[in-house]
């Protein structure tokens, strides 16, 4: 080793590579450079950025040329062990070259900090080497002592106590938004030896600008209390994973809260995964109002520096909660105590670009790792999860009933097929509906009606040719946009006029097919006048425009919510007591084993949005295969139902949760092309053994359902078996043969794969 060289350091970069390479630490960068540390170091001529997974005394045998670490980014490790380690399993679990996983959890570098690097390999500008770039604000806390409290108080004063006795501490700021004279009365009652101020710097972030309501915890139910006892036992014991299946509107998230303040009096750290942090508000907003600003909230709309803030509050511990969405998952918090994955079964835990991961089954894995609880809630558990709690390896908890004591909505099933006759034709909202609409909206109520297909008409036909208008990159029909006066493709960023002639005949008229959110939209304004009707789809909102629609609705200025799928989320609005289900088919007809059971779900979350108040709730579901299980069971409330015949077919099929699958993903500019390469990556896992005596079935190659999208033409295969073993062995060969080279086409593998598209 020369004179100037402290060690070697195996780190890994985001590069479809499945190796480390080993650099050599000089002497400036001496015992800083441990596992975790990012760093700069050179690479194919240039400067990248890496991760250290490793320390070594000598470089690895063989290797002769060694160059130098550059600089190091951060003086704290980037990762914590616990993180890391964690995540490499995950790497190897989905057979992703670790760099690209490593890329993919961190928060991105801070803008320009690869040119700051100086000679000696230390950043220029203290701000990121001395970890506090965070931006801080002096707030006082205010926290009730042990003082018997005795003599009389004033409005204000009792107000104050009531608030603080909510919580173990709150914001003086947050007391302001309570009680105007908040200051002098704490001033007062600290005078009495009721309360103790404190000084801290809090992070000071535009999302916690707004200052939480705090609300008083209210009594547990009993089923709520017995979940909460068992779990936060095995906070001390041996840990284990929930499944927390609770109705709509069952109480799930007072059992969330309850065992997070228990991990938190424990001095351990939590994590609130949920689909999609737009459409939950109300959700964080109850995190929020229980813990104030101990959360980071870790939302799509944080820019690079506030995300870095927030990553590294978290790892050195001044924030012990983080909320968010799917990639959250990552967050490096200190002393893991309790995972939650709230709405386990929603599809969007599934990342479906490069680094394909389940954060669901993940959240499962690092709690398992670190020793925490991990609770999956859900009504409506996925088929592999609620089967895992029927095996013994995730334990059940119910919560059979509505914590406010409601009943469930009852649910009227609108056999299609029978009123074909009796309600004109273009017409899509049936005479039970239009009824049960009145009837709603005379009542003072409000409705929310789901339809899962945005756009004025999915389908637009040429009068000439009768050819459907279709978007010229994408296998897919175009959508008509009526106000915006545009066809769009739903898949790429395509969209012509809707005046434009047909492409295949040149004629100048259409005819608009099928119903979308937005016809719907306007056909009830009609239908319903004078009531006001608004829509809720990925066209009218995104990010917090979704607050502020379902903010209109809880004010009572909307009658009637229409939308896509972003109205069957956990919305918690009292006064909705009918909820309408336009076409409940529509996810049966997909090209998925998982459809019906996404009916299922679809249905069952929608109709949990009504009657959540003091008025019971109705459902009425259109529908043309009313005895179809899935439909059947969900009217009924009857998840069981639903798991017993669904598993049947599941079984019968081989599909998960029986056998585990493996999807290979081909795209290329050429449709041969990527049919060659499909069948060349076909042949190569027909090579394994296990496919000749059939404990690995392999399923293709064919066109995917949406054969063609950006231009690219699609095909796919997938392995089947349960030999976990071998499928992971034919996985690898497949990944050989990718690495070997595909030229133009684009190969994933894609384990445990949820979209069949
Ligand atoms: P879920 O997540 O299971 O659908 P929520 O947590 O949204 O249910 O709770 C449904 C409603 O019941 C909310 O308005 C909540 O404030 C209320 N609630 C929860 N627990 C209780 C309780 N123990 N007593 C009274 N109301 C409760
Ligand atoms: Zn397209």
């Amino acid at each position: 080793m020369s004179e100037d060289i402290a060690g070697y350091v195996d780190v890994v970069l985001p590069v479809p590579l499945r190796r480390a390479f080993t650099y050599a630490v000089p002497r400036s960068l001496a015992g800083r450079i441990g596992r975790g540390a990012r760093v700069a170091v050179p690479f194919a001529r240039r400067k990248a950025v890496g991760i250290v997974v490793g320390e070594r005394d000598a470089p690895p045998e063989g290797v002769t040329r060694i160059m130098r670490v550059a600089g190091l980014l951060e003086e704290e490790p980037l990762f914590t062990e616990e993180l890391l380690a964690f995540l490499e399993e995950a790497a190897r679990y989905y057979m992703h070259p670790l760099g690209e996983v490593l890329r993919a959890a961190a928060p991105a570098l801070p803008r320009g900090a690869l040119a700051r690097l100086r000679k000696d390999g230390f950043l220029a500008g203290a701000d990121a080497l001395k970890g506090a770039a965070v931006r801080v604000r002096e707030e006082v806390f205010v926290r009730a002592t042990e003082q018997p409290r005795e003599g009389r108080f004033g409005v204000a004063q009792a107000r104050v106590l009531a608030l603080v006795d909510a919580r173990a501490e709150v914001s003086l700021s947050e007391l302001r938004v309570h009680v105007k004279t908040a200051r002098g009365v704490v001033a007062k009652l600290t005078e009495r030896g009721l309360l103790v101020c404190e000084t801290r710097e809090v992070l000071a972030d535009r999302f916690l600008a707004a200052t939480p309501v705090i609300e008083a915890p209210p009594v547990a139910t009993a089923a709520q209390q017995h979940a909460t006892d068992t779990m936060v036992a095995a906070l001390s014991g041996p840990e284990r994973p929930f499944l927390l299946h609770g109705v709509t509107g069952s109480g799930k998230t007072e059992v969330y809260l309850r065992v997070m303040d228990a991990a938190r009096a424990l001095g351990r750290g939590g994590l609130l995964l949920v689909p999609e942090i737009a459409l939950t508000p109300q959700l964080v907003g109850r995190f929020r109002a229980r813990f104030g600003n101990e959360i980071a909230v870790l939302h799509s709309g944080l820019g690079e520096k506030e995300r870095d803030d927030y990553w590294r509050a978290l790892r050195r511990g001044d924030l012990r909660i983080a909320v968010g969405a799917r990639s959250a998952l990552f967050a490096p918090i200190r002393d893991l105590g309790v995972i939650v994955v709230d709405e386990e079964h929603d599809p969007s835990f599934k990342q479906e670009e490069g680094f394909r991961y389940h954060a669901r089954d993940m959240a499962v894995l690092r709690a398992h790792r670190a020793s925490a609880v991990c609770i999956l809630g859900s009504a409506t558990p996925s088929l592999e999860s609620f089967r895992h709690a029927r095996e013994g390896r995730f334990e059940l908890i119910s919560l059979p009933q509505r914590a406010t004591g409601q009943v469930m909505p009852k649910v009227e099933l609108v056999d299609l097929r029978r009123l074909k006759a009796t309600t004109p034709a273009q017409r899509y909202v049936s005479e039970p509906l239009l009824r049960a609409l009145r009837a709603c909206l005379a009542d003072k109520g409000q409705a929310i009606l789901f339809l899962n297909r945005r756009g004025y008409s999915p389908t637009m036909q040429c009068k000439g040719c009768e050819e459907l208008a279709g978007c010229p990159a994408c296998s897919v029909p175009l959508t008509e946009h009526r106000r915006e006066g545009a066809l769009r493709c739903h898949y790429c960023d395509y969209s012509e006029p809707l005046s434009a002639p047909c492409r295949s005949c040149g004629a100048g008229e259409r005819v608009p097919l099928g119903l979308g959110t937005e016809k719907l939209e306007d056909e009830l304004a009609d239908l319903l006048a004078p009531a006001k009707v608004a829509r809720l789809d990925r066209d009218t909102a995104s990010g917090e425009g979704v607050e502020q629609v379902l903010d209109r609705v809880r004010s009572g200025d909307i009658d009637v919510l229409v939308g896509t799928q972003m109205v069957t989320k956990g919305h918690d609005i009292e006064n909705v007591t009918l909820v309408g289900v336009l076409l409940a088919d529509q996810s049966l007809a997909f090209p998925d084993f998982r459809g019906s059971e996404r009916t299922f779900q679809l249905m069952a979350q929608v109709a949990g949005r009504a009657g959540r108040g003091a008025r019971p709730g109705r459902v009425l579901v259109q529908t043309y295969q009313p005895e179809h299980h899935a439909i059947a069971a969900a009217a009924r409330h009857d998840y069981e139902a639903f798991y017993t015949a669904e598993l049947e077919q599941r079984r019968e099929l081989g599909y998960s949760p029986f056998g585990r699958m493996v999807a290979v993903r081909i795209d290329a500019p050429e449709d041969d092309g990527a049919r060659k390469v499909a069948e060349a990556l076909a042949a190569e896992a027909r090579r394994h053994p296990a496919l000749q005596d059939r404990r690995v079935q392999l399923q293709g190659p064919a066109p995917a359902p949406l054969a063609k999208v950006r231009s690219r033409y699609r095909y796919r295969f997938l392995l089947r078996g349960d030999d976990r073993r071998a499928l992971r062995e034919v996985a690898l060969l497949v990944l050989a043969a990718i690495e070997r080279g595909v030229g133009t086409a684009r190969a994933t593998v894609d384990i445990d794969p949820v979209s069949m598209m």
